[in-house]
């Protein structure tokens, strides 16, 4: 059976046992500083760019150093033509149709995300809505497949009777009042769309089996209900509740065109370009400054002398750069392990839609976990899905491990058996190996897990003398979501903010 926390760690939900972040954060910090500081950003994700914008707010001149030739870090999206080459030398072409991408990390903003949904407010990107959830698509497990709509719905139905019985025979062990047990009995009827003989018949809500039709004589007739032990023996039920969670909303929003709009705005505001091919290849105290060497993308070697360092770097690459930090923020950061996580998309036809699917995901199980239908071109001919999305930590790395062809082939299977026969229309495939993506090695860190103590993050938000940390994963989402990368730079830049007040 599938616990609570393997729900919500699943598909990227977070490991929030941390703490929840200051509400204060979500907002800009205070602007309007005369610092004459010059800081050195490493690393422009959406945590290095956002410090970034904080700290020109504050006055200060801001370098920002990226490996990569593009911004965005782990917020990538991938359209036709682009390339890139994993590090066992693995090089994919993506063939998508012009017009269509795959977030390959970021993909989904909830509401309550307001940092990130401030800043994309304020820098004008165009947001749509993305259908995160759909009772349309399938739970599939070994005991077989059905619609999540008949999971919900019967279970509700079969959960209501058997308190609308409790209620009858008065079997419950709280004492109840008379008006209290009316209001409930009513209230059950409602929920579990009971028949008047207080039992549960099936409901439409869980489908149709026959559509409504033109006259008045073609009511619409719901599907047969399956029995509560058919239900029940489904070790992905849970799964029913995936929307339940705030994180996992069932509508949520996405930029229009793919997420990398929303780093792209950020990179574009600042006053100074990003540094873009820079690798960073020895972080050095200087006076009570800082000196970052690093490579541009010719290999030549270049350094950048600042007050101040923000490192946004992923901790496993951060520990392989020769450093000056103080011995426990260099073991902290030793310390840490990041988790898996592999995406197969393909593009495709929508056969789905033949389905009545729009939107929302089918919880497979096994290695590829689920398939995630795209909200971004209801009815348009060719599509991109997502075929497979590792699940379970162990699955991922599992999955992680096969050549790319058995992925390809693993998340073409799962199509099919949820979809017989539509394994075979699925083209041009994608797979992001994020263990395997250099610059990043990882999706993020399990706080709490594989051997990563908490103790590390109280220990790096501390900071370093000149140096601070900053990252989605130093914060109370562990990784998962932009949101942490946007709390944890404002956090970061907060506590340089009174030292950079002495640099004018
Ligand atoms: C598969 C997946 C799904 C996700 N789904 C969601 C989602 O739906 N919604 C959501 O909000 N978030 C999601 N996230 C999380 C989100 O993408 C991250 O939390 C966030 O983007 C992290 O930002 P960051 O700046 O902290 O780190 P990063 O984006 O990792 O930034 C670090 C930067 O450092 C650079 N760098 C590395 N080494 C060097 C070096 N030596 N020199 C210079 N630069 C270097 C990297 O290239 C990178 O740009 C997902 C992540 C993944 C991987």
């Amino acid at each position: 059976m599938i616990d609570r926390r393997s729900l919500l760690t699943a598909l990227g939900a977070a490991t929030v046992t941390l703490g929840l972040p200051a509400r204060s954060l979500a907002k800009p910090l205070p602007s309007g500083g005369t610092s004459r500081a010059r800081v050195v950003v490493l690393g422009a994700g959406i945590a290095g760019l956002v410090a970034a914008r904080e700290l020109e707010r504050q006055g200060a001149t801001v370098t920002v150093l990226e490996a990569r030739q593009r911004v965005g870090g782990r917020v990538w999206t991938v359209r036709g033509g682009d390339h890139f080459t994993d590090t066992e030398g693995v090089t994919q072409t993506v063939g998508f149709s012009p017009g269509l991408y795959q977030n390959a990390g970021a993909a989904r903003l909830p509401s309550h995300h307001e940092g990130v949904l401030g800043l994309i407010r304020e820098l004008g990107v165009p947001v749509e809505p993305l259908v995160n959830a759909s009772r349309s698509a399938f739970l599939s497990d070994e005991h077989g497949t059905l619609r999540l709509r008949e999971a919900s719905y019967d279970l509700r139905g079969y959960l209501s009777q058997l308190l609308q019985e409790a209620l009858r025979k008065g079997t419950f062990d709280v004492e109840l009042d008379a008006s209290t047990r009316q209001a409930l009995a009513k209230f059950l009827a409602v929920y579990g769309d009971l028949g008047a003989d207080g039992q549960f018949h099936g409901s439409p809500r869980a489908g149709l089996a026959s559509p409504p039709g033109a006259t008045p004589r073609d009511l619409q007739r719901a599907v047969a209900p399956r029995s509560l032990d058919d239900i029940l023996a489904h070790p992905a039920l849970p799964f029913i509740l995936f929307d339940d969670d705030i994180l996992m909303q069932a509508t949520m929003l996405a930029p229009r065109g793919g997420m990398d709009a929303f780093p792209k705005a950020l990179a574009a505001a600042l006053r100074r370009p990003v540094v873009t091919g820079a690798r960073v290849t020895a972080i050095r105290r200087e006076g009570e400054g800082v000196r970052i060497e690093w490579r541009n993308a010719a290999g030549q070697p270049q350094a950048t002398i600042a007050d101040r360092a923000v490192i946004t770097l992923p901790l496993p690459i951060l520990a392989g750069i020769p450093s000056d930090f103080a011995a426990p923020t260099t073991a902290a950061i030793a310390s840490a392990r990041l988790a898996d996580s592999v995406k197969v998309a393909f593009e495709s036809a929508p056969f789905w839609e033949a389905d009545q699917i729009y939107g929302g995901l089918s919880f497979v199980g096994g290695e590829t976990g689920v398939i995630w239908y795209p909200s971004d071109r209801f009815q348009a001919p060719r599509q991109v899905l997502l075929a497979a999305y590792t699940a379970t930590p162990a699955g991922a790395k599992a999955f992680a491990a096969r050549p790319l062809d058995q992925q390809v082939a693993l998340a073409r299977a799962a199509v099919d058996k949820v979809h017989p026969g539509h394994g075979a229309d699925l083209a041009n495939p994608v797979v992001i190996n994020w263990g395997k993506q250099p610059f990043s090695l990882g999706p993020w860190i399990e706080w709490g897990q594989d051997g990563n103590d908490p103790a590390t993050l109280d220990r790096l938000n501390q900071g370093d003398g000149p140096f601070v940390f900053a990252g989605s994963h130093l914060s109370a989402y562990s990784g998962h979501w932009q949101e942490g990368a946007v709390l944890s730079a404002r956090r970061a830049v907060s506590l340089l903010v009174p030292s950079l007040s002495h640099v004018r």
